[in-house]
């Protein structure tokens, strides 16, 4: 049995040499008083998120130094000891980072339904950043037909689905992503109106200017940093900005200063940040939503996914240099 164990806290940006490779003897039978479960891991999600927890400070919800990592996953149930588990039926949710895995208290994970769609979906588009680009742009962003959106970090998981839900909401979208395979994407894949290569301007705030002349209603935030100091000078008159995420802060010891909130008072700017488990009770409800823009072709959906327990440690830190093109999966095993 394979696992990623976490070596210890981070400090800049996370290294390969973070997390080491080891195996172990997994335990078949499962102890008959038990409520658990033992699962076979199909795959695992690799979320910017999980940076957030290499840090001491971030306790007591960090990684603890020498134990396994954790993160979402879908899995398949081998051996049950919990009545409301069987064998063979498939679960997404937290999930440690190895090949065969016992859970305890199988209780918060989701069971998989439907399985007319790719089970890695339950790792993005069907699962956590589904529900936070779902429940984030309709429920904090406020949207009306015709307004004028901008994403950033816009080709990844969470945003070619914001853009997406934008467009069949009727609005006027810009993304802009750090590569040129990247701006191609949002343009002919997903459909925004207009996108921009934020590495290549060298004015941010010109660049919004160009593809907004008369301004922003809503911002989803993914990135923070730069790309937030050169939206507030563009917001529209009670605008909205969700914050969903700053991942262009994460690495850092200290995180930059924000220049333009007064804008916020100025434009009458409501500024909200959310969490994607706010709505996990609401699943039902998303799935509803979510499954017939799949299905209907109305919402396209780009993965990016490597192979084997061993290529994760790489997929997770290349989150923060932008290697992943759309959703990072780490596939463990097909069946
Ligand atoms: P992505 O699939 O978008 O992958 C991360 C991308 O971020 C990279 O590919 C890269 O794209 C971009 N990026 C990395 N570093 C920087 C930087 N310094 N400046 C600008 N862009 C950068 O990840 P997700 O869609 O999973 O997550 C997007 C955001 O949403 C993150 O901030 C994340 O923390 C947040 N999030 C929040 C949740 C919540 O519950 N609030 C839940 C899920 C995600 P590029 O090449 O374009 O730079």
């Amino acid at each position: 049995n394979k696992q990623v164990v976490f070596r210890d806290y981070v400090s800049g940006f996370p290294k390969e040499s973070d997390f080491i490779i080891t195996s172990s003897t997994i335990r078949l039978k499962l102890p008959q008083a038990s409520n658990a479960v033992l699962l076979k891991i199909l795959y695992l999600s690799c979320d910017p998120y999980m940076r957030m927890l290499m840090e001491s400070r971030s306790a007591p919800n960090s990684y603890s130094p020498g134990s396994l990592l954790h993160g979402f996953g879908v899995a398949k149930v081998l051996e049950s000891a919990h009545s409301d588990f069987n064998e063979g039926e498939l679960v997404w949710g937290i999930l440690k980072w190895e090949e065969y895995s016992v859970v305890e208290e199988p209780g918060k994970l989701f069971k998989i339904h439907h399985t007319d769609v790719p089970l890695s979906y339950y790792t993005g588009i069907l699962g956590m950043p589904g529900i936070t680009a779902y429940f984030g742009f309709h429920d904090i962003c406020s949207p009306k037909k015709g307004e004028y959106v901008f994403v950033s970090a816009a080709s990844g998981a969470v945003g070619q689905l914001v853009g997406q839900l934008a467009k069949l909401m009727g609005c006027y979208v810009v993304g802009s992503a750090g590569s040129k395979e990247k701006i191609e994407l949002l343009k002919n894949k997903f459909g925004f109106d207009e996108v921009f290569n934020y590495k290549e301007e060298r004015d941010l705030d010109a660049a919004l200017k160009r593809c907004f002349p008369e301004g922003i209603d809503i911002y989803f935030e993914n990135v923070g940093g730069k790309t937030l100091d050169a939206v507030l000078l563009n917001m529209r008159p009670h605008g909205r900005i969700a914050v969903c995420g700053m991942i262009s802060q994460y690495n850092l010891d200290q995180m930059e200063g924000v220049h333009n909130l007064l804008h916020l008072v100025l434009q009458r700017i409501r500024m909200e940040g959310f969490s994607a488990p706010d709505y996990f009770h609401l699943y039902a409800n998303f799935l509803e939503a979510m499954l017939p823009y799949i299905k209907e072709g109305k919402i396209k959906y780009v993965e990016d996914t490597v192979h084997g327990l061993e290529s994760g440690p790489a997929a997770l830190i290349g989150l923060f240099s932008g290697r992943n093109i759309g959703k990072q999966v780490v596939a463990i095993s097909t069946e």
